[in-house]
């Protein structure tokens, strides 16, 4: 498989929080090419297991969320389209996006925004409200209601294009590039018994409170997990901590969060094997789906491993290339070389 091909197709589908079939189907296909068994469940999460080689091993679970943030349609005004939206998206970066509305076949629209010449400065001083917002999907009220009628889900539209040597930039990679790098590691270990039963987890909602996290890790029940995730990417002006560097190697979370042997684990890995990585310290809520999954039943040995990303939840996300295949080289060292019995957690 190769990584790049499966996060520029997988970012490329709508498939906002609530709405995540599109996606699904994919990751469906791709899992099921190298697990023994793939389903989804109620709350639409897709799920695949990979059997172990030993009788009652224990259950080792990867869980990357599928979901993008988006917006669902709440009614026109004069054919001007209202939304709201599902996940958090800053209004400011809102006006002159182009968006697809998830219509069959899908219909293009422009997030609205007037001409400077025509704004007092108090107005260009305002901060904007999504409630103040609309769609221009170019239709006439009638047109609107019947085509695009509220409840119509949309996304930011796609994009894939690289910047430099290592980075691409484009729309979902928060989180398809996690989920691709989980296939990614799946496929490696395609052919390979392994001492721990697998689960892999593309979940849904994440972006609206780690929702199909929750129900998938009550389901599967398992006695380890890595959550897979984006994190924030250095920026001019972003805070100087909390912020990584692409190209650095992805992070490797600490914190209440995260059980200290996983992380050891995986920081002994990435030392061994020259994988380059960063240390993400997590004070408490680390705003992943690890958080509800740790605390599941009688609680999950739990690990973040997170992808450094510039511009989260906008239509110009960007990561790096190298990162992305560090995390997923770290995932197949954890599984191929599992030595972690429970008795040591
Ligand atoms: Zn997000």
């Amino acid at each position: 498989m190769e990584l790049i091909k499966t996060i520029s197709e997988l970012s490329s589908l709508p498939a906002p929080s609530g709405f995540e079939d599109l996606a699904a189907d994919r990751i469906h296909e791709m899992m099921a090419s190298c697990m023994n068994e793939v389903w989804r469940d109620t709350m639409g999460n897709v799920i695949g297991v990979k059997r172990s080689r030993k009788a009652g091993a224990k259950k080792l679970l990867l869980d990357a969320h599928m979901d993008e943030v988006g917006i669902i349609i709440t009614g026109n005004e004069e054919g001007f389209l209202k939304f709201q939206p599902l996940g958090s998206l800053d209004p400011r970066n809102l006006p002159g996006s182009e968006v697809v509305l998830m219509t069959d076949p899908p219909m293009s629209g422009v997030i609205a925004c007037l001409p400077p010449h025509v704004l007092s400065a108090e107005e260009k001083e305002k901060v904007i409200q999504v409630k103040d917002l609309c769609i221009d999907a170019g239709l006439s009220d009638r047109e609107a209601s019947e085509q695009i009628p509220p409840g119509t889900p949309g996304v930011f539209k796609s994009g894939f294009f690289r910047l430099g040597e290592n980075q691409f930039s484009g729309k979902a990679f928060d989180n398809r590039v996690c989920v691709a790098v989980m296939l990614d590691a799946l496929s490696k270990l395609k052919d390979r018994e392994l001492d721990v039963e697998l689960y892999a987890m593309a979940s849904s909602q994440e972006e609206l409170g780690t929702r199909g996290a929750t129900t998938g890790a009550f389901s599967i029940e398992p006695d380890y997990c890595v959550a897979i995730d984006v994190t924030f990417g250095k920026t001019p002006g972003s805070p100087k901590t909390g912020t990584y560097k692409l190209g650095g190697g992805p992070t490797i979370g600490i914190g209440p969060n995260i059980n200290m042997k996983l992380y050891n684990r995986l920081v002994e890995l990435c030392e061994n094997n020259s994988i380059p990585y960063q240390i993400e310290v997590m004070a408490g809520q680390s705003g992943t789906n690890a958080w509800p999954i740790q605390i599941s039943r009688g609680g999950v040995a739990t690990a973040i491993l997170s992808v450094p990303l510039k511009y989260m939840h906008s239509p110009i996300e960007t990561f790096a290339v190298s990162d992305a295949q560090a995390a997923s080289d770290i995932l197949v060292k954890l599984l191929e070389n599992w030595e972690y019995p429970a008795e040591q957690i």
